[in-house]
């Protein structure tokens, strides 16, 4: 509504898919949360499940927009949208997300990461909608934080940061970071996974963070300079993993 209200998009068709209430359920399968294409932000933020088996995504989908848009937009909306600084696409790509997309044809299954190929553009083929997303659950011990900088209330982030942390015996055993607004699709940042094996105090966070900045390229932009995204994702990148280490105690 907003590309055609912005005379952005003119399509020759629409096509409603309001009215098929199986593409809005939230359920768990096996060791994936699945969510349909048509949960609405605000039914994903709300959802049980999605609290239990998947908060990062609980947490990114609770700072969507203002109230109207996280009543009416959808998962498979904002996904095919393709909007680099989106909250979907970042947690998708940074838990490794896959979408299931249905035609005549049949139906094929796309990691998120392949499945966004740039600013506002999609594998999607003409004829191919999206069915469903399904969510890696988060495994035992698990921690996530969502953090991200807007200019105004409801605006899409200038940088957002979604992180996962796990750690055994005081130490880190999995660490997943991702930075969406800084490039054309957003990144999980693979390289920081290094940082693995520590005890994560507060030199331990600053010293990914910095990484965190120098693995990232954002484009120069009229309002935004590109120095202005890379502090922000140092900035960003420490209060998320500070968040997680204080949510699985080690900070105490
Ligand atoms: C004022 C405003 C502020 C916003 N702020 C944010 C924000 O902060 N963060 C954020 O992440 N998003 C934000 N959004 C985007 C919003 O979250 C919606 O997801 C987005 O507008 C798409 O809306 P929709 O889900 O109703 O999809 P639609 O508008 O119906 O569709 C969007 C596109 O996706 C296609 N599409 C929709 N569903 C499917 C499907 N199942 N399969 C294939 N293609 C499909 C449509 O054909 C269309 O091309 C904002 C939107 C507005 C208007």
């Amino acid at each position: 509504m907003p590309m055609m209200n912005m005379r952005l998009a003119s399509p020759a068709h629409l096509i409603d898919i309001n009215d098929l209430s199986e593409l809005a359920q939230v359920r768990l399968r096996g060791d994936s949360l699945e969510v349909g294409a048509l949960a609405r932000h605000r039914a994903v933020a709300e959802s049980p499940l999605v609290r239990e088996h998947c908060p990062l995504l609980m947490q990114a989908a609770r700072t969507i927009g203002h109230y109207a848009v996280r009543e009416r937009g959808t998962v498979g909306g904002s996904l095919a949208h393709a909007d680099p600084a989106a909250q979907h696409a970042l947690v998708a790509v940074t838990l490794g997300a896959k979408l299931t997309l249905a035609s005549r044809g049949g139906e094929r299954v796309v990691d998120a990461g392949e499945f966004l190929t740039s600013a506002m553009s999609t594998t999607l083929a003409p004829d191919e909608m999206v069915l469903s997303v399904r969510y890696p659950c988060a495994g035992p011990g698990e921690v996530s934080a969502f953090r991200m900088f807007n200019q105004r209330h409801g605006d899409f982030a200038l940088v957002a940061v979604a992180a996962t942390l796990t750690l055994v015996e005081g130490r880190v055993a999995a660490l997943r970071v991702g930075v969406g607004g800084v490039a054309p699709v957003p990144q999980r940042l693979e390289g920081l996974e290094r940082f693995g094996g520590r005890v994560p105090d507060i030199d331990w966070v600053a010293e990914v963070a910095r990484a965190a900045r120098e693995s990232v390229s954002p484009e120069e932009h009229p309002r935004v300079p590109a120095l202005y995204r890379s502090e922000l994702t140092e900035t960003l990148v420490a209060r998320a993993l500070a968040r997680c280490v204080e949510r699985s105690g080690a900070f105490a």
